[in-house]
């Protein structure tokens, strides 16, 4: 246990029925009993584990601060696993700061960012991956993205991981076996079975990496550019996918003079959502600011929805975008098929095309189920484990490129020595993976991204 009994406000400051002030360490108990009078006259130190009790939060000279409830955890049955009190007093910036500044009086310290997850961790309570999932739960920004920290928290990495560890540490020792008896005839060890389950790590680790990419934009949603010539329906388009009216739409071209930005839910994915300024050539500086920026847009946008007007021929303008969103993810949204169709359909033959009335809104669900599908987001089952962050991706692909080396090694002959060098080094980067060997500078690096209070 850490020497430091630390505290912070749990809950966002602000107005709202209750603040929670958690306190955890080993004094947790003493600091809140100095400053927390319970009505009923028993000691908040006579409190067993999960219990609570009705009282008040008192200064110096005995004075209300407020009334509030103490819960009291003992350890290690906490979320920190040590003694906890979370004082649950009335909400607002106000009340809740008096609280957190008795408590420090009484003998806590101020906790830094993720400190209680930290300790969490450094306790045994939770390995990385699930204290990772912590804060993906608290900022995911959708049910799925929600859904995937909670997968993650319930431990899903963390199971697939010892799995691929457990073959990987019985591929080891198998290797140390072998090399030490090669003459003894001992059943399973033999090269054809090293290879089977490198084989097996292998396809693990690759599994574990390829919903990586569509489980990044369903947390952190893809940065989404509408563009087109002026008067194609951008800006309508921008208004069905919001459901509101978020962008001027008028039948003068150039209206959009600027970027209109907002963020919009579209099935799994986060949209954040940019409707260009028409591109095209123009004379009026103003516009071609817009214009300009439009193709900034486009330079540093994930996704394009390329707009047209089904009801007119392409002329220079629209072939010219056509070329320069060829080598981007991109879906060619043809628009107004209200109208009388005249756009040549087989000019976009190399182009995945969704057709709509952004008017009457008639196409929605095609082009939703378009972009969840080009971002791959579709392709996600309930079951797959998802990695969560750069870190745990980058872990895990340096132990597939650890087991493609032992399995070249393998192939190629080389020395069982070589071999295992690789599979011990596979087994580095998932142990860091977990948590299980990670250095402290990894480990800070990690909990200063939280928030205090966590
Ligand atoms: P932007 O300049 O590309 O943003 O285009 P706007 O969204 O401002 O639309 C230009 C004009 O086209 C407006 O008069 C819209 O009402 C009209 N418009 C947009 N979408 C449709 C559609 O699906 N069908 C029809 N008939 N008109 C549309």
């Amino acid at each position: 246990m850490s020497e430091r009994t630390i505290a912070a406000i749990a809950t966002p400051l602000g107005e709202g029925g209750i603040s929670v002030i958690r306190i955890s360490g080993d004094n947790a108990i003493d600091v809140a009993e100095k400053c927390f009078c319970t009505f009923s006259g028993e000691k908040l130190s006579n409190l067993g584990g999960y219990q609570a009790a009705y009282g008040k939060v008192v200064d110096n000279e005995k004075e209300a601060l407020d009334d509030a409830v103490a819960l009291v955890f003992r350890a290690p049955k906490s979320y920190t696993g040590e003694n906890v009190v979370e004082i649950s007093c009335h909400g607002g910036t106000v009340v809740a700061r008096q609280v957190l500044r008795r408590v420090l009086e009484c003998g806590a310290t101020l906790a830094t960012g993720g400190e209680f997850t930290k300790r969490a961790f450094l306790n045994g309570k939770l390995d990385l991956t699930k204290a990772e999932s912590v804060m993906g739960l608290i900022s995911a920004r959708s049910d799925a993205a929600a859904k995937i920290s909670r997968g993650a928290r319930e431990g899903r990495i963390s199971r697939d991981t010892e799995d691929i560890l457990n073959k990987l540490l019985e591929t080891a020792a198998s290797l140390a076996a072998f090399a030490d008896y090669p003459d003894e005839d001992i059943p399973n060890l033999n090269e054809e079975n090293f290879a089977k389950l490198l084989d097996e790590c292998y396809a693990k680790c690759e599994k574990l990496i390829s919903t990586y990419d569509a489980g990044r934009i369903i947390r952190e949603g893809i940065n989404c550019a509408i563009v087109g010539k002026p008067n194609v329906g951008k800006s309508t388009l921008m208004n069905m996918l919001c459901g509101s009216d978020r962008s001027i739409v008028t039948n003068i071209a150039g209206t959009t003079r600027d970027v209109v930005e907002t963020t919009v839910n579209v099935g799994d994915i986060t949209l954040n959502l940019a409707d260009t300024a028409g591109i095209h050539e123009t004379d009026d500086t103003v516009e071609q600011f817009g214009v300009d920026r439009a193709k900034q847009k486009i330079d540093n946008a994930e996704l394009l929805l390329a707009v047209f007007d089904s009801s007119l021929p392409l002329d220079d303008d629209d072939k010219k975008l056509l070329c320069s969103i060829r080598d981007k993810k991109c879906i060619v949204v043809l628009n107004k098929t209200d109208l009388t169709p005249v756009l040549n359909k087989n000019e976009l033959n190399e182009f995945e095309i969704i057709e709509i009335s952004a008017k009457s809104g008639s196409g929605y669900n095609t082009l939703c189920s378009a972009i969840n599908h080009i971002c791959k987001t579709a392709m996600l089952s309930p079951d797959d484990t998802i990695l969560i962050n750069e870190r745990q991706r980058d872990c895990v692909n340096r132990a597939l490129n650890a087991v493609s080396a032992a399995r070249d090694a393998l192939n190629m002959g080389m020395t069982l020595d070589a071999v295992g060098v690789c599979v011990d080094d596979a087994i580095a980067a998932l142990l860091e993976l977990t948590g299980k060997r990670v250095t402290n500078e990894v480990c800070d690096e990690i909990f200063k991204r939280f928030c205090v209070g966590k």
